[in-house]
């Protein structure tokens, strides 16, 4: 699929890697310069609904949120962070996933996270046709709506990478791709000192969107650091719900700031 790759659009710190159902092991991935001048001309012409890679930089505001998960150990206990810190967070399950462990999707919605999907497969879109993808998504939208009663218009490709056509697909659907501003690549690490690290380098800014990835264990130990780094700086943690109009974005329940 050549065509694939000169056309397709977004940030994916994965992307040289291998097709994989995983992000773990792989080597991290360096945007070309088209792509970044493409992802940032897409953010400023497209009302963040339909794209968004980041929130405004005027509030304070920066959303968490977690690929990959369901995870039988990790998102649970990642959870029990999010709580203790009373922070709302957006969970970017993957279809399959989703059905093994529907107690943790359900429980992911009790607590007030905001749910988007991540493919049924977690295959390249590249590698998908149009209406494979939108099939995918479809999936998985009635996996999420089987488990909790609703389902969600809040979609992130894998690798972060879709064709120009199939972000035309997902629109005329009703789905919103978010994509990310900061990603510490959590998903590449075998230790969590790598990750504090890249915080310590760059740390959060208003508008962030964070990637994370919930089938690893590190944001869960860097969290409460984090959290209290950026509550000190004033900023605050909040759903996408807070920048785009997206019928999935419901209210917190989560203590807020
Ligand atoms: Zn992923």
């Amino acid at each position: 699929m050549t065509s694939t790759s000169t056309s397709s659009i977004g940030a994916a710190p994965e992307d040289a890697a291998p097709p994989a159902p995983r992000h773990v092991g792989q080597p991290a991935w360096r945007p070309s310069r088209v792509r970044q001048l493409a992802r940032a001309a897409m953010s400023a012409a497209l009302p963040r609904r339909m794209f968004m890679v980041r929130g405004p930089k005027a509030t304070p505001g920066i959303c968490l949120t977690f690929d990959d998960g369901p995870h039988p150990q990790h998102t649970p206990r990642l959870l029990d962070v999010l709580r203790e810190v009373k922070v709302p967070a957006t969970f970017f399950v993957i279809g399959k996933h989703a059905e093994r462990y529907p107690e943790i999707v359900r429980r992911i919605a009790a607590e007030g996270h905001v749910i988007g999907h991540h493919t049924y497969s977690h295959t390249r879109a590249s590698e998908m046709k149009n209406s494979e993808l939108l099939q995918e998504v479809r999936r998985t939208d009635r996996v999420l709506s089987e488990i909790t009663g609703k389902g969600s218009r809040l979609f992130r490709p894998p690798w972060g990478k879709l064709r120009a056509g199939q972000f035309c697909r997902l629109w005329s659907a009703g789905y919103g791709v978010m994509l990310w501003s900061a990603d510490p690549k959590d998903c590449n690490c075998k230790a969590v000192g790598p990750v504090r690290e890249w915080f310590e380098r760059k740390p959060l800014l208003a508008g962030d969107v964070v990637l994370f990835h919930d089938d690893q264990p590190y944001a869960a130990e860097v969290l409460p650091e984090l959290v209290g780094d950026a509550r000190r700086r004033g900023l605050e943690f909040v759903l996408p719900g807070r920048w785009i109009s997206i019928r999935s974005c419901a209210a917190s329940t989560v203590g807020r700031d």
